[in-house]
Order: C-alpha cells, then sequence, then structure tokens
C-alpha cells in the first residue's frame, strides 16, 4: 500500500523539477530569514540568485551539530516564535542536547512523512500501533503518534519503561504493531517469551524499528521472535524526527521521502560528493521547513543511496543500512571497527544472544579491545571446555572479518544491562585519559 503514490511514486525528472523549486524557496528563506544562514552563505559568496536548480546544492554551505549547540537554544529559528507549536530536544547520545522547532505545517509534513512509513509497513486505519519509543523532548514517541493518528489508526501511546505493562497491554489491546528502538523489541520479545503468554495470542504483525542503527541479522532475529515483519524507520531530530524514511514491503532499502529532504552522499574528509552508489556520509537539505530550515545537514551516518526504481513501484530514493555514525567508528589500534560489524558477527552464532558490549581502553600505550556477550541460556554451561569452546569460536570469527583479536567476555544470560531506548554498546575509557 501505498500514502501519497504522486510524491512516493513520481517519474526521477519531474521530481528533480520539484526539488529545484523548492530548494530555490527554501534558500530564500533561510537567507532572508536566519542570520545565521545569511552569514554562512555570505562567508561563501553565495547568494540566493546562484541556487536555480537542485544541482546547485553543492554551492551552499554545510551545517554541522556544533552550529546548533552553539546558537542553542533558539538561534537558527527562521520564524518568530509566535510560528513555533512544538520544541524537541536530541537525546544527547552524543553531547549537550540540540533544540529544534516546528511550525504547524511542519508538524503535518512530519505526520504525513511517518504515515507513508507506516503505510509501506501495512498499517491501515482499521490497526492500532503500540509506540513504545520515549515520549517527551525525544522526537520518537510524539513523531510516530502523529504519524498514526494521521493516518486515521488507534494509537497507543504507551512511551517506553514499565516493561511488564507493555506486554500485557500489546496483548489485551490487540496491538497490531509496535514501534520503538530495535534493542528494545528484543527486550520485549524476552519479555514476551518469559511471560508465558503464547505467541499466537499476540495480534502483532509489524514492527517499526529505528532511532539507532541495527543488522539484516537482527531483523531476522525480532522477525522470528515475534513472528512479525520487522521494518526500518529512519530519522533525526536536526530533519524533524522519525519517518525521514523507512522501508517497503520489500525490505531492500529504507526509502527516503526526497520531496521534503534532498539526500547526497559526500566523502566525510573532502566533502566533496562520491560516485553514485558509493558510501560515505548522509547530508540532508531539508525542502520544506518553515521553522528550522536545515541546509546541507551533515548527519555523520554512513550510508549509500540507490536510486533505481524499486520493486515496490516507488521510485523515492533508496538507502542502504546506516553502518554507523562516523563519529561511532572505533578506530581500536589503528583498525577501523563499527559496532555494527560486531553485532552481525554476534548474531550469526547461534549461542549467543544480540546483548553485548564493546569496551575499548589504552593500557601501556596499547588499545584493548574487549567485547563482552550474552550466551544462549541452552548454550551455558558451568564446563569450563565448552565455555573456552565457544570463546575460540567467537574470538576466531571476529579476529578474521574486523582483523583484529578481540578479548572475550562471555557473560551469563540476562547479565548485560537492557535498553528502553538507544542501547549503549561502546564504552571508550580511552576518551578519559
Ligand atoms: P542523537 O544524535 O542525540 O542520537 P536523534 O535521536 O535525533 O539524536 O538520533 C538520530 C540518529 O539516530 C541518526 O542520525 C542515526 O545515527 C540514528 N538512527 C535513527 N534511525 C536510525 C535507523 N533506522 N537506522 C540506523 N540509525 C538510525
Ligand atoms: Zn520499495
Amino acid at each position: 500500500m501505498i500514502w501519497n503514490e504522486t510524491m512516493e511514486c513520481m517519474d526521477r525528472e519531474e521530481m528533480r523539477k520539484l526539488q529545484s523549486i523548492r530548494l530555490r524557496r527554501v534558500v530564500e528563506h533561510a537567507y532572508h530569514n536566519s542570520p545565521f544562514y545569511r552569514k554562512k552563505m555570505q562567508e561563501l559568496g553565495v547568494v540566493p540568485e546562484d541556487i536555480q536548480s537542485i544541482d546547485d546544492i553543492t554551492k551552499l554551505p554545510f551545517t554541522v551539530k556544533q552550529d546548533l549547540r552553539d546558537n542553542y537554544p533558539f538561534g537558527l529559528l527562521a520564524v518568530p516564535m509566535s510560528e513555533i507549536v512544538r520544541l524537541h530536544a536530541s537525546s544527547g547520545t552524543t553531547g549537550k542536547p540540540i533544540v529544534v522547532g516546528y511550525t504547524r505545517r511542519d508538524l503535518g509534513i512530519w505526520a504525513e512523512c511517518v504515515s507513508r512509513v507506516l503505510t509501506a509497513g501495512g498499517i491501515t486505519k482499521n490497526d492500532s500501533v503500540q509506540v513504545s519509543y520515549g515520549y517527551g523532548l525525544f522526537t520518537g514517541g510524539l513523531g510516530v503518534h502523529d504519524g498514526v493518528q494521521n493516518i486515521g489508526g488507534t494509537v497507543i501511546p504507551m512511551s517506553s519503561g514499565n516493561t511488564q505493562k507493555q506486554i500485557q497491554l500489546m496483548h489485551d489491546f490487540g496491538a497490531k504493531a509496535l514501534a520503538c528502538t530495535p534493542s528494545y523489541a528484543l527486550y520485549l520479545a524476552e519479555t514476551i517469551h518469559n511471560s508465558g503468554i503464547p505467541l499466537e495470542e499476540f495480534q502483532l504483525r509489524a514492527g517499526f524499528f529505528g532511532a539507532e542503527p541495527w543488522t539484516e541479522n537482527m531483523r531476522k532475529e525480532l522477525e522470528e521472535k515475534m513472528h512479525i515483519k520487522a521494518y526500518d524507520i529512519y530519522g533525526l531530530t536536526e530533519i524533524s524526527g522519525p519517518g525521514v524514511g523507512g522501508e517497503c514491503e520489500c525490505q531492500n532499502g529504507t526509502h527516503l521521502w526526497e520531496d521534503h529532504f534532498f539526500p547526497e552522499i559526500v566523502d566525510p574528509k573532502t566533502l566533496q560528493p562520491v560516485a553514485p552508489g558509493e558510501t560515505g556520509e548522509l547530508v540532508f537539505t531539508t525542502l520544506t521547513k518553515e521553522g528550522m530550515p536545515m541546509l546541507r545537514y551533515r548527519t555523520r551516518d554512513l550510508t549509500h543511496l540507490i536510486y533505481e526504481k524499486c520493486e515496490c513501484g516507488r521510485t523515492a530514493v533508496r538507502m542502504g543500512r546506516i553502518m554507523g555514525r562516523s563519529d561511532d567508528m572505533l578506530i581500536i589500534r589503528g583498525v577501523n571497527v563499527f559496532p555494527s560489524q560486531v553485532e552481525s558477527i554476534i548474531l550469526e552464532l547461534p549461542e549467543f544472544e544480540a546483548h553485548y558490549l564493546i569496551v575499548v581502553d589504552r593500557v601501556n600505550n596499547t588499545d584493548t579491545f574487549q567485547i563482552q556477550v550474552e550466551v544462549r541460556p541452552e548454550y551455558y554451561s558451568d564446563e569450563m571446555n565448552k565455555m573456552l569452546a565457544l570463546k575460540k569460536k567467537i574470538t576466531d570469527r571476529i579476529q578474521s572479518v574486523i582483523g583484529l583479536k578481540p578479548d572475550i567476555r562471555i557473560v551469563e544470560p540476562r547479565s548485560i544491562e537492557r535498553s528502553m531506548g538507544k542501547a549503549k554498546h561502546v564504552i571508550d575509557n580511552r576518551k578519559l585519559v
């Protein structure tokens, strides 16, 4: 099912024309109503008239998270405060929070985008969706909430936490879909399993998981554990929130709603566009945002774009899985390590759960690379040699894929702290010295 066929399936040439018109408009708006952007453009010697088509986007300045911090709280708003109807702030996984403001129209467009994602995942007005993303300043809860209401579905505004009650109400209310982080979904799946309520008594058939990187193996795991289809939903506070893009039934890339958010991929070092299809840093320009337009915002997310038409019929560009954030990449003894690589390997091995913690430190000027990982109850044993064999298996596997020998600590089932929001998978103690 398609929510907005005109926009989601538009001919690519037509889309570029629309993007060009909208880019001109947003650049005018930013230049005239945001002192921040006027200054940035003046520094580059660019005036709005220089931007005639979407191809001119590379003339525009980049925006980074630090710009939002430097202008805390309201310095980047481009409308008077009287036009702002809601504020959100980022969850601050990477430092001091940043603040964004939305006009009424911005909220409408955000709800439209989430509606596209829910519809692509088969949700209609007849379905109820349990929203277990945190409500509040974090965009996850209210963002998905508005999307469910916009399609006329029934929203169950659970927020995160209170895991036993989540399960009870999901069961009693017959929720058709669950929206939360993939790590919380895994925790909920375990809790369902331990509750003794048969899975068949739940009506859950879809999950909309995002707000943190996850892997194909994690998808398989969640689909098997909950008998659902697990869809990716992607977004970030600076651009609006969840629903900047989402997966369709093909589950083969995350469609980005490029009539509202224009994506580019650049080399994070040179900031030059990469060749089509190559991996680099994702950059967004908001094409319709009033409250806080963003020109060439550097997400730090590493991915690639797929421009071929999808089998679902949509032409909207697709994004490959986020490999991690360029600022999340660990460099351990000179080797680039992405937590997602570790997750993927752990999930390929049947003996382990997707609960893990990477601990990096520096001892005697050498980086240490420890991975704590939970063994599944059925593989847990008191016998030392069995555990040693398991340890060797995962050590060898990680060393062969990543090229670095990890110090594996196999820990007891259920001993790694469960996350209700974005999971913390890395502790890097090197930053402290
Ligand atoms: P913070 O920067 O504080 O984490 P946000 O809550 O706005 O703020 O998080 C946005 C970031 O979360 C994205 O830039 C991306 O790194 C990550 N993210 C969101 N959705 C997904 C997803 N579906 N897959 C991978 N990463 C995601
Ligand atoms: Zn598709």
